[in-house]
């Protein structure tokens, strides 16, 4: 036998596919260039592999397919939009649901109903769109996740939980008052797609309860979370995902969720809550910034595609090989000794870039530097997870420096196949070996919001 272990393979088969476009390596210098060094501003057809993000990049099935051709698209009360609403009631288990076009118009709606100016917003490590709008709110982000989710090296098995002791110590600081709830994102994106354990939610949910505030689950990534506890939380290995989520939602007040993510959309989102009034109040404001409270500035066929896709990602088969395909990447990368994130978490592997790139110091912008490189020797399109997307303190204008600096190669759900992640591996590998020679950046453009999206550098001589 020359197998070590039983292989596996993904449970669907391939329809329809999409031709790509290969290049070489002088024509790749000249695409990073002219993109500022940015890979967010590269031309999708100048890439060979995208690992930029597995946000709305999910391939759809026939049955989602085939379900945008029964969109519904009446102005009102579309019937796509009930069939969402008892899926999300079936799934998730909230009450309420108010569509709206993806996940930061979700974040929109709660942070503009929810947080008063002054106020104080805790959760588990920052997300970029979500930390932005509550501070558009006049709320400022406050991080309570445990220590060792800023240690790439930890092998906490739930790097994404609360610190208690940390939420505690707000509300004994600022007051429950000044509180305007808990974010709790399930699995942690900025933290690796690191998961939170379900004893660790109940917990934050009791005492978040006690001194009367909200917990808003950000439950983006909350089915591939439910893998996670599935897999390694005593009590939940013969628990269908389905059961697991359902229960880890009940934990909590309401959610924002991106379809684009667990829901093998390429657009759409939504907020759910169990609170009548927090209803009322989000139905009266998506009329102003999304569209009309049955569509949320979502087509019908969007909505429909968003409910069957929700079906689809829920099977434990499904999860599985998801989860599997991502740390088969990782478990390739491990055997060339990279430097990595570790343990590897649900959507992504992460290389720590300052590790990889030990000799260029993090205001060169390693991580940023890294990715070029990558898109440089393969046609692969990773992005900076580091001190560019951490941004700027508003109050003091200094750059926030994360203990992270992070390339984040990104797996689109149900897109690659294993010898594309194979020809990633080996880029990568081939670029550490050659790592001394590598240079930093200078930015040489910084726009004010967000600004790793648009930001442009030079390379340093
Ligand atoms: C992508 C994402 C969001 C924002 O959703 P969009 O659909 O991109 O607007 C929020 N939270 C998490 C954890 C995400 O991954």
């Amino acid at each position: 036998m020359k197998f070590t272990r039983r292989p596996w393979a993904e449970p669907y088969k391939i329809k329809v596919v999409e031709p790509l476009k290969v290049t070489t390596r002088e024509y790749r210098e000249k695409c990073i260039r002219e993109a500022g060094y940015n890979t967010f501003l590269l031309r999708s057809e100048d890439v060979y592999i995208d690992l930029l993000t597995d946000s709305g990049t999910n391939a759809m099935s026939d049955y989602q397919w085939a379900g945008m051709m029964l969109g519904d698209e009446a102005y009102a009360g579309s019937k796509n939009f009930y069939y969402l609403e008892s899926n999300v009631q079936k799934y998730y288990g909230y009450k309420y649901l108010v569509p709206t076009h993806q996940g930061r118009g979700a974040e929109h709606l709660l942070s503009q109903a929810l947080i008063k100016p002054g106020q104080y917003v805790p959760g588990n490590m920052y997300f970029t769109t979500t930390r932005l709008h509550q501070e558009l709110a006049g709320g400022t982000f406050v991080d309570v996740i445990i220590d060792e989710a800023h240690d790439s090296q930890s092998n906490h098995p739930f790097k994404g939980n609360v610190d208690l002791q940390k939420f505690e110590d707000l509300i004994k600081k600022v007051g429950a008052d000044k509180v305007a709830y808990i974010t709790v994102g399930a699995t942690v994106n900025m933290a690796g797609g690191q998961p939170v354990s379900m004893a660790n939610i109940k917990e934050v949910y009791a005492l978040a309860n006690k001194h009367g505030i909200k917990v808003v689950l950000d439950a983006t990534r909350a089915m591939e979370n439910a893998y996670f506890i599935q897999q390694r939380e005593e009590g939940y290995k013969d628990k269908p995902i389905a059961e697991i989520l359902k229960e880890f939602c009940s934990y909590s007040d309401c959610a924002t969720m991106s379809g684009k993510k667990d829901l093998l959309v390429n657009i759409g989102g939504f907020v759910a809550v169990n609170d009548w009034d927090l209803f009322e109040e989000l139905r009266n404001m998506v009329v102003v910034y999304e569209g009309l409270h049955t569509y949320g500035g979502l087509a019908g066929r969007d909505m429909e595609a968003m409910s069957r896709g929700m079906e689809e990602a829920i099977q434990d088969d499904y999860m599985a090989s998801r989860i599997k395909q991502v740390h088969y990447l990782g478990e390739l990368l491990d055997e060339y000794n990279i430097p990595m994130v570790k343990p590897f978490g649900g959507h992504a592997i992460f290389l720590d870039a300052k590790r990889f790139y030990e000799h260029i110091p993090q205001e060169q912008y390693p991580a940023q530097a890294l990715a070029a490189d990558l898109y440089v020797d393969s046609g692969v399109r990773g992005m900076e997870r580091g001190i560019v997307s951490a941004g700027r303190n508003k109050e003091t204008g200094e750059e926030y420096k994360p203990k992270l600096e992070l390339v984040r190669l990104t797996i689109p759900r149900r897109v690659y196949t294993q010898a594309h992640l194979d020809v990633v591996a080996y880029s990568v590998a081939e670029l550490y070996e050659h790592r001394k020679s590598a240079k930093g950046l200078k930015m040489v453009y910084e726009p004010r919001y967000l600004r790793f999206f648009q930001a442009r550098f030079e390379k340093l001589a």
